[in-house]
């Protein structure tokens, strides 16, 4: 009897996934695996916040294979090692896996087929499962990836993105595999997890996506900058840890043909996009991917405002208030938060995008560090020097000042107009308010940073 085994990654889910799919296809009998994989463990990515979530995730998909007649098979350690002892206990020919695009994927993958090899056995690889164009799918002329978005944005619209796969119905799994049982919250990390985080899972992922199309999905165009609003998916953390596809959710925002779908369905595609560059150029992971020769500012007082939402500014404090307490904010939010450090503060982007990956549920080392360093001006932008204001965006992307009195109780009582101008009022009028003076001034600020930069 064949058997084959469906490494899961970042896919966590039974619809359509290509890796179950195809392990289903493959063999009589399937090992749906997860491993507790105590290298990332060590380098610090099982963050409480998306342990929480991972380990609801676990438990929605075990839930969803037990339906089928199969169940999760968990087993903690190293993934490679362990996942090379379940194929040689169960004799499967072939393990399939979701093609990743981090370093750290790139060499489990080297690893895994090294190790399978030794026994004979296979690994494939499907690329088309954790992005909805895979990466490297989409090339200029004479390069290995697209460096900007406008270009890639054009041909990734024209791609024929395979169609959704059914999740299947039934999943049989050889007797007697061993299962650690599903790991908890506290077996995955340690440490405090924000008071209000989303739940995790594939149920809950097809809950949102189908409130999310049945209305919100057509205000997104209009609505997506509004920050008191909360008007964008907040399907972010599904979309990483795969209890959702992007595929999926790409084919049925396109069936709705508005302009609330197009402008989703381009955000959509700046994922796919900074995949595809992390895939080519994984030390953007850590190095600027085209430097600036910054000599950055090493400011710790500054840094731990920054980080407890106490710069002076509202509209930035509200923004890093909100990640603190729910793990998340908005893109808009992000943008202000991260220009913020790394142009106003004048910042290393790795010392906040490490902060946004200790708290962030959806923390992703594609989408952080590449829209970080778009932010920076040492990433993909095609004008690196520009700064946005805070107080300019304050009065553009929260005109009421309720997302700031959202966050920030001490500044509940001010009306819309007070609210924004809060970093102008004297000290008198500011000593009643419990709120921090500015850390900065934004005009030498900006100066400052023109002149690091050597731009005019
Ligand atoms: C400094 C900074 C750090 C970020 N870190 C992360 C991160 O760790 N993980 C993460 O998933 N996103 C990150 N983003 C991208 C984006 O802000 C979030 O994906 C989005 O805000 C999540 O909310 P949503 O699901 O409601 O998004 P929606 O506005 O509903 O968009 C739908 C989906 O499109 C994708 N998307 C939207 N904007 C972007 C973008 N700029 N880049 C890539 N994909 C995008 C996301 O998958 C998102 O879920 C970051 C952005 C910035 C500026």
């Amino acid at each position: 009897m064949r058997v084959s085994v469906a490494l899961f990654t970042a896919d966590l889910r039974v619809h359509d996934n290509p890796v179950l799919q195809a392990a289903l296809r493959d063999a009589e009998r399937v090992v749906p695996l997860f491993v507790v994989d105590t290298g990332i463990r060590r380098t610090g990515f099982a963050v409480p916040n998306r342990a929480v979530f991972l380990a609801d995730s676990l438990a929605d998909l075990d839930a969803a294979l037990r339906a089928r007649g199969g169940r999760l098979v968990a087993r903690v350690g190293d993934v490679v090692e362990e996942t090379c002892r379940v194929a040689a206990e169960t004799g499967a020919a072939a393990v399939h896996i979701a093609g990743g695009v981090s370093h750290y994927a790139a060499r489990r993958e080297d690893r895994l087929r090294a190790g399978l090899a030794g026994d004979r056995r296979e690994l494939r690889v499907h690329d088309a499962s954790l992005t909805a164009v895979p990466p490297g799918a989409l090339t200029p002329a004479g390069k290995d990836h697209f460096a900007v978005f406008t270009p890639y944005f054009r041909r990734w619209e024209s791609f024929s993105v395979r169609g959704v796969l059914p999740a299947p119905d039934a999943v049989r799994v050889p007797d007697d595999v061993h299962s650690a049982g599903l790991p908890g919250t506290e077996s995955l990390a340690s440490g405090s997890t924000s008071p209000s985080l989303p739940v995790g899972g594939e149920s809950e992922a097809r809950r949102k996506l189908r409130s999310w199309l049945s209305g919100p999905l057509s205000a997104y165009d209009d609505q997506h900058d509004d920050l008191a609003a909360d008007a964008t998916s907040r399907l972010s953390p599904y979309l990483h840890f795969g209890c959702l596809s992007p595929t999926e959710l790409l084919h049925r925002a396109r069936a709705q043909d508005n302009p609330g779908a197009h402008a989703f369905v381009r955000q959509l595609a700046w994922r796919d996009f900074h995949h595809q560059v992390l895939a080519a150029r994984p030390d953007a992971a850590d190095h600027d991917y085209r430097s600036q020769h910054d000599r950055w500012r090493r400011a710790t007082k500054e840094i731990e405002a920054w980080q407890d939402g106490r710069t002076g500014y509202p509209i930035v404090d509200a923004a890093l208030r909100q990640l603190r307490h729910e793990g998340w904010m908005p893109g808009r939010a992000r943008l202000l938060a991260a220009s913020f450090l790394a142009k106003t503060l004048y910042v290393d982007w790795r010392v906040g995008a490490r902060h946004f990956l200790d708290l962030l549920v959806d923390g992703d080392v594609a989408n952080n560090q590449l829209n970080w360093q778009w932010v920076a001006g040492t990433g993909t932008d095609t004008r690196p020097n520009r700064i946005l204001n805070p107080l300019v965006q304050a009065r553009r992307f929260d005109p009421h000042g309720e997302y700031v009195r959202r966050w920030l109780p001490e500044l509940r009582h001010l009306d819309a107009t007070t609210v924004h101008r809060v970093p102008h009022l004297d000290e008198a009028t500011r000593a009643g308010l419990d709120y921090p003076a500015p850390i900065v001034n934004l005009a030498s600020a900006a100066a400052r940073f023109r002149e690091r930069r050597g731009v005019g």
